[in-house]
């Protein structure tokens, strides 16, 4: 069985213990390899590696940083099939989509290729007489990202490309279930001339994390993953000492007023509810259908769900892939049996998937369920898969009511002709990120992504300027140069300008 290791100090690493997890392809339900699962030590080590490397890569310039960020964008670009193939057999997205995530991840490399311009401070010539003020900002020391299963490419690269750029060095630590794509960014780094020990992996589970965050030498923790553990993450961080910033799970709304045009809102949620079998961080799970837009968008929505292409990532015929691992498969099955028992209607019911080339893959089908009502539990818990539940509004109050009345907040929707619906809309949802008829609002790299409430545990968002400031900390200088002729004139009380 072939081993997946760390990657420390500029090379593959074995773990120093024999500790291993499976790594499935789940279109065929068969394990296709091992991943090493860190200990601490195996921690301490990358976390060395990485404190040796920040002495002389944060002295390193600007342009030299640049350099390596330009070389590295090409690498991933040219190596873009291979990072996509890899993401396909370990998590089991359709290819088209994996590039695309690839794609995604790229955007923040490109963002970070401009880190001159963002690492700018301020100048204010004469704040008083003789005196300049000016500020700068600096790389925090060695950073941490700990990362879903959900897109093994683009979240890591949320993070690493622009945190390196500021100046630090980086420890990874991807999901164990998807470890390879994290392994061949690491040696692209390499092949691109980031010095060993400025970007780290190394695989794992939760031993790995708690190391992390219980580490004195790391400064910063950045973390995508589900509410609980997010919050788990933000609070162990926080208590450390460390600057965290801890992204969490979702349920994203889409409402669609009766004036959209339904063809075209049933159309996107589709797409924006079954692509990558609903594990999006940014899926759309909840439509709220409003007044007479309801039964109209689910006669469509019926239509289109069975449309769907269901096959392995791997096929290009197929539209959507299977879900991560059997445990997956069961967790949502049995959020569209409890629906189906507390009164919800099946209009397209994904639980059994009839062809036996897909038997032992982790598939399940474009689920949609109407008159789901807030008090059910396939609303009130993240699915993470593919299952669109309808919900039932008169107004668009009562639909903003309902989003607001949501524990998460990192995406929303609302698919309408009207530009007045639309900004109260925007301007009322407690919802990080929103699209107005568009589905799936994730900004690009030069904004900052993330959601509100318990999507979001901190204070700043990733990439964009907001990974910037995450990255670095800031020095505000003042300055003066007298005359070796002036001196003297020293007061004892606290400096005003002059
Ligand atoms: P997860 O929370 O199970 O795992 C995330 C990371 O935490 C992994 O690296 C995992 O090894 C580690 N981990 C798991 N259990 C742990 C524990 N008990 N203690 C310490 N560390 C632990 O999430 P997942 O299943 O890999 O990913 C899916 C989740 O991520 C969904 O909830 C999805 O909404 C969320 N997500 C959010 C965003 C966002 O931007 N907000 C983006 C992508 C995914």
């Amino acid at each position: 069985m072939r081993t997946i290791d760390h990657w420390i100090g500029g090379k593959p690493t074995a773990s120093t213990t024999h500790r291993v997890g499976p790594v499935y392809d789940p279109a065929t339900g068969r394990q296709q390899a091992e991943v090493a699962l860190a200990d601490a030590s195996d921690v301490d080590l990358a976390v060395r590696a990485a404190s040796e490397a920040f002495v002389s890569w944060s002295q390193t310039s600007l342009s030299k940083r640049t350099g390596i960020l330009f070389a590295f964008r090409e690498l991933v670009r040219a190596r873009t099939d291979e990072l996509a193939e890899l993401i396909t057999s370990e998590h089991g997205k359709v290819l088209a989509d994996a590039r695309g995530e690839v794609q995604r991840g790229l955007e923040v490399v490109e963002f970070a290729c401009g880190i001159p311009q963002l690492l700018k401070g301020e100048f204010s010539d004469q704040v008083s007489t003789g005196i300049d003020s000016f500020s700068f900002r600096q790389p925090l020391g060695v950073v941490a990202g700990i990362t879903p299963f959900n897109f093994p490419v683009m979240v890591p690269m949320w993070m690493n490309p622009i945190a390196i750029a500021c100046g630090n060095t980086f420890v990874l630590k991807p999901s164990e279930r998807v470890p390879s794509a994290s392994v061949l960014l690491a040696e692209l780094w390499a092949e691109a001339g980031l010095p060993d020990g400025v970007f780290n992996v190394v695989n794992g589970d939760k031993v790995a994390v708690d190391a992390l965050l219980g580490h004195p030498d790391v400064a910063a923790v950045s973390f995508v993953g589900s509410t609980p553990i997010a919050r788990y993450v933000h609070e162990r961080a926080t208590q450390a000492g460390k600057r965290v910033q801890a992204l969490g799970g979702a349920k994203n709304h889409a409402v669609v007023l009766p004036d959209a045009d339904i063809d075209f809102a049933a159309d996107h949620l589709t797409a924006a509810a079954f692509g990558s079998a609903g594990q999006r961080c940014m899926a759309i799970s909840a439509a709220v259908a409003v007044g007479d837009a309801a039964d109209r968008l689910v006669e469509t929505l019926r239509a289109k769900a069975a449309a769907v292409q269901v096959g392995p990532g791997a096929d290009s015929t197929s539209e959507m892939g299977p879900v991560i691992t059997q445990q997956s498969k069961d967790r949502i099955i049995g959020y569209v049996t409890s629906a189906e028992g507390q009164g919800a209607t099946l209009v397209a019911d994904g639980r059994t998937i009839q062809a036996d080339a897909l038997k032992d893959g982790y598939f399940v089908g474009p689920t949609v369920i109407d008159h789901v009502t807030a008090e059910m539990d396939v609303y009130r818990n993240e699915v993470f898969g593919p299952v669109l539940v309808v919900l039932r509004a008169e107004t668009l109050d009562e639909a903003i009511a309902l989003i607001n009345a949501n524990p998460y907040g990192n995406g929303t929707s609302v698919f309408t002709g009207s530009g007045e619906a639309a900004r109260r809309f925007q301007r009322e949802v407690h919802v990080g990120m929103i699209g107005i008829n568009v589905p799936i609002p994730v900004p690009m790299a030069y904004y900052s992504f993330g959601g509100w409430k318990d999507s979001l545990f901190g204070d700043t968002h990733v990439h964009g300027p907001e990974g910037v400031r995450f990255y670095t900390r800031a020095k505000v200088v003042t300055s003066r140069w007298p005359h070796s002729e002036t001196g003297g004139g020293a007061s004892y009380s606290f400096p005003t300008a002059n």
